[in-house]
C-alpha cells in the first residue's frame, strides 16, 4: 500500500501524470527512512533535512511534521513486513513543460515501503567490493533530489565491476559513495570527509559519529586524499539501507587485512545497541 496525494491505494493502481515535473525535469527531493519492528528511526532527523532538501530548491513543504509522521506511521501500519524502508518523494507537481517554476500547482506527494533488506551474515563476514570514480556531479550533492542521473552512472560502474560501490572522487579528495558515505581508519584514527555541499550529509553517517564521540573511538572529521583511501587500513560505506557496511576489495586490490576490521566490529556493535535501545524508547 502506497500514499499519492491523499489516498492510500496499492501500488499497482497508483498513477502519475506524464507531465509530473518530478518525471519531465527530476524536480523533486526525496528520503529513505528505514523501519525497525514497525518503528521508523531517527525520523525526526530526517524529516528535518526533507525541510532542508524542500528550502534548496525552493519548494513550500506540503505537510508539516505531524502530518508527515501520521501518514508514515500509516504506511507502516498498512505493509506486511515489520522492518521496512519507507520512501518519500515531493515534486514540484504537474504543469505544461516550462523549466521556470510554474504559479500555483500542487506539489505531488508520494510515500511507498519496501521491506528493509539490512547487510546479509555474509555481506557482514567478507566484506563488499568498491570501485574508484571521479566523482563528476553538480555542485549540490547535499540537496537530496530525485535527479540522480550522475549517481545512477557511477553506481553502474561498479554493478558493471560485480562490485557494491562507487566510491568517489573529487579534485583527489573523497567526497561519499554513488548511494552511501564513506568512512576510513588509518593507524586506528575514524576518519570522515566533513559535511559540505559534495555530499548527502547521511543520517547514519552522523549516527556513526555520534557513536564515536559518545564511546571514545577516536576519529577525525577532515578530508581524505585518493593515496589515504587507497592506503586505509579499513574502509565502510554508511547508508539508511544498507547501515554500516565494509569495503574489503578495491579497485580489485584487498583493504589493510583483506577482512572486516576491528573498528568495523566495534561500531557495528555499538550500532545494533543503539538501535535496540531506540527501538525500545520509542515502544515506551
Ligand atoms: N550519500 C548518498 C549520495 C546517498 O544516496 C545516501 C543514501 N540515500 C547516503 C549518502 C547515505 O545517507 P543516509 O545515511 O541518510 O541513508
Amino acid at each position: 500500500m502506497i500514499y499519492l496525494n491523499g489516498e492510500f491505494m496499492p501500488i499497482e493502481t497508483a498513477v502519475i501524470p506524464v507531465l509530473d515535473r518530478g518525471f519531465i525535469f527530476g524536480d523533486g527531493v526525496y528520503e529513505v527512512i528505514p523501519v525497525y519492528s514497525r518503528q521508523p528511526f531517527r525520523l525526526g532527523e530526517h524529516l528535518s533535512r526533507l525541510q532542508t532538501s524542500l528550502d534548496s530548491i525552493r519548494l513550500n513543504n506540503p505537510r508539516t511534521d505531524a502530518e508527515w509522521r501520521t501518514l508514515i506511521n500509516r504506511i507502516v501500519e498498512l505493509n506486511e513486513t515489520e522492518d521496512q524502508s519507507i520512501y518519500l518523494q515531493v515534486t514540484r507537481g504537474v504543469a505544461k513543460r516550462d523549466h521556470a517554476f510554474p504559479k500555483s500547482v500542487k506539489p505531488t506527494v508520494f510515500i511507498m515501503s519496501s521491506p528493509l533488506l539490512p547487510p546479509t551474515a555474509d555481506q557482514l563476514h567478507t566484506g563488499v567490493a568498491a570501485i574508484t570514480a571521479v566523482d563528476n556531479r553538480w555542485l549540490r550533492c547535499d540537496v537530496k533530489s530525485t535527479a540522480l542521473l550522475p549517481n545512477v552512472l557511477l553506481r553502474q560502474l561498479a554493478a558493471d565491476a560485480g562490485c557494491a560501490e562507487t566510491l568517489l572522487l573529487r579534485d583527489g579528495m573523497l567526497t561519499e559513495g554513488a548511494a552511501s558515505n564513506v568512512f576510513v581508519v588509518n593507524q586506528g584514527v575514524l576518519l570522515a570527509p566533513p559535511k559540505s555541499n559534495l555530499m548527502l550529509p547521511g543520517i547514519t553517517y552522523e549516527v556513526v559519529l555520534e557513536l564515536a564521540q559518545a564511546n571514545d573511538v577516536p576519529f577525525d572529521v577532515r578530508n581524505i586524499s585518493e593515496s589515504e583511501l587507497l592506503g586505509a587500513e579499513e574502509i565502510w560505506i554508511t547508508s539508511s539501507s544498507r547501515e554500516i557496511l565494509p569495503v574489503t576489495t578495491l579497485n580489485g586490490v584487498a583493504v589493510g587485512s583483506g577482512r572486516p576490521g576491528p573498528v568495523f566490529r566495534r561500531m557495528r556493535e555499538l550500532y545494533q545497541d543503539h538501535k535496540a535501545q531506540d527501538m525500545k524508547a520509542a515502544r515506551g
